[in-house]
C-alpha cells in the first residue's frame, strides 16, 4: 500500500518507519514547499500534490491545519482518510464546539466573540478566569488570551481586536472565550476507529504541559471508570464524524468527570509512548485503520511515559543506559522550544518505570526540561 501524508513533520515521519514492516510506502506532502518528499530524508519524490495524488492508495494528513483547496484536491480522488470534514472539525474551534454539542460532549462553558458586542457578551455570561482562544491554527498554547482579573479587560480586549482586525478575510477568524476550568488533572485518549464503524482505544494518558507545551505524558494502568468514561466519548465524538483512522481527545478531569478540551484528528503527541507501551503503535495503527486492515492491540503491556524534546538537539548519551530508556529524534533543524524529539521509558511495574523516570529527569539539563524532575517526583 502507498500513503500519502499532509504535512511532513515527525509524524508524518514516525507513520513512515511504523509502515516499513507492513510494506506501508508513506510520503508526506510539505506544505511550505509544496512538494511530496520521503518524510524519513525530506528528499523530493514528486515536485507537486497531483502527482503525489495519483501514485497514492490513501491519503491521510498529520495536522488539521491544511488549506482547504489541498483537502478539497486530496477529497475528489476517494483517497482521503479521514474526511476534510473531520480535518476541518479539528482545525476550527467553532466546529469542534458545535460537533459535541450535538453529541451531548460536555465540555467548558464558552461563547464566540468576533466584535466587542459579543466580547461584552461573554465577559457578562462567563465568569473569570476566562481563556480566549483564536477559532483557526492554534496549537501549543499559541494564539490565546488569559483574563485573571476585571482590571485586564480593556488591554485583552485591545488585543483581541487587534488580532480579529488582521486576520486574512479569506478566512473568517472568532475568538472562543471558554471559562477556565478548575481542573484536578489533563488526560487525553488516543482511539482508532475504521471505516466499518470499529473502534479501540489506548489507556488515557496523564498530559503535564509547561508553558501551554505537552512536557510529559505517563501511561499507567488506568481507573475503569474513567477509561470507560472517556471510552464512551471517543466512541461519540469518532462516529459523529464518521472518522476513519486514528484520533485524540483531550480532556479535563474534574473530580470523576471528564470535559473535553479538544480534539486532534491524527495521531497525537501524547500517544508517543504506545511505540513501546503497547504492542502496536498510535502510528501503526492509524496506516491499518486508513488502509482497511485489521487493528492491533491497543492495551496497555507495561506502564510507559513520554518526555517531550524541545529546542535542543543533543542529550548526555548516559540517558540509553538507563534500562527501557528509548530515544526518538525527529531529524530537524534546531530552533527555540521546537519539537525537536522524545523520550520513551516503560517499567515493568509502576515503581521500575518511576526509577527510572527519576534517574532520566536526573541527567536531563534542567533548563531545557523545566519541571520534568519536579512532576516525576510527585507523581512517584
Ligand atoms: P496543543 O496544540 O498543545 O494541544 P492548543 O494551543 O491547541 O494546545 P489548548 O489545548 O486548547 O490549546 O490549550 C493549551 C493548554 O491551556 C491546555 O492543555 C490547558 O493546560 C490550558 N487550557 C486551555 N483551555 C483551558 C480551560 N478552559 N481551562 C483551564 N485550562 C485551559
Ligand atoms: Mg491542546
Amino acid at each position: 500500500m502507498k500513503v500519502l501524508v499532509l504535512g511532513a513533520g515527525q509524524l508524518a515521519r514516525m507513520m513512515a518507519l511504523a509502515g516499513k514492516p507492513l510494506n506501508i510506502s508513506v510520503k508526506a506532502y510539505d506544505v511550505g514547499s509544496l512538494q511530496v518528499v520521503d518524510p524519513l530524508n525530506t528528499r523530493v519524490v514528486y515536485g507537486d500534490l497531483s502527482a503525489g495524488i495519483n501514485d497514492a492508495d490513501v491519503i491521510t494528513a498529520e495536522f488539521e491545519h491544511i488549506d482547504h483547496q489541498v483537502l478539497a484536491q486530496c477529497e475528489a480522488s476517494g483517497k482521503l482518510k479521514p474526511s476534510s470534514n473531520a480535518i476541518k472539525t479539528g482545525g476550527d474551534r467553532r466546529l469542534e464546539k458545535q460537533l459535541l454539542s450535538n453529541n451531548n460532549v460536555a465540555n467548558a462553558k464558552h461563547a464566540i466573540v468576533t466584535c466587542k458586542q459579543s466580547f461584552d457578551k461573554a465577559m457578562a455570561t462567563l465568569e473569570l478566569p476566562i481563556i480566549f482562544k483564536s477559532a483557526l491554527e492554534g496549537y501549543d498554547g499559541k494564539g490565546q488570551w488569559r483574563i485573571k482579573s476585571a482590571d485586564q479587560v480593556e488591554t485583552i480586549w485591545q488585543d483581541i481586536a487587534d488580532f480579529l482586525k488582521s486576520a486574512n478575510p479569506e478566512k473568517p477568524q472568532a475568538i472562543i472565550a471558554e471559562q477556565m476550568v478548575p481542573f484536578d488533572r489533563e488526560v487525553s485518549m488516543v482511539g482508532v476507529r475504521k471505516a466499518d464503524g470499529s473502534t479501540l482505544a489506548y489507556p488515557l494518558t496523564e498530559n503535564h504541559h509547561t508553558n501551554g507545551v505537552l512536557s510529559v505524558s505517563l501511561a499507567l494502568a488506568s481507573n475503569q471508570t474513567l477509561q470507560n468514561q472517556a471510552a464512551e466519548i471517543f466512541d461519540k465524538v469518532a462516529n459523529g464524524l464518521n472518522y476513519v483512522g486514528v484520533l485524540a481527545i483531550e480532556f479535563f478531569q474534574v473530580g470523576e468527570q471528564l470535559l473535553v478540551n479538544e480534539i486532534a484528528p491524527r495521531v497525537h503527541n501524547s500517544g508517543h509512548w504506545t511505540q513501546q507501551g503497547a504492542d502496536v503503535c498510535q502510528f501503526e495503527n492509524h496506516l491499518r485503520a486508513v488502509c482497511d486492515l485489521p487493528l492491533g492491540n491497543t492495551e496497555l503491556i507495561r506502564p510507559s511515559a513520554m518526555v517531550n524534546v524541545l529546542g535542543i538537539d543533543t542529550l548526555p548519551d548516559e540517558i540509553l543506559s538507563i534500562p527501557s530508556v528509548s530515544m526518538h529524534w525527529y531529524g530537524k533543524t534546531q530552533r527555540a522550544g521546537r519539537k525537536m524529539g522524545h523520550i520513551n521509558v516503560s517499567g515493568s511495574n509502576k515503581e521500575e518505570l518511576f526509577e527510572r523516570l527519576i534517574a532520566l529527569a536526573k541527567l536531563l539539563p534542567s533548563q531545557d526540561f523545566p519541571e520534568v524532575l519536579s512532576y516525576v517526583t510527585a507523581k512517584a
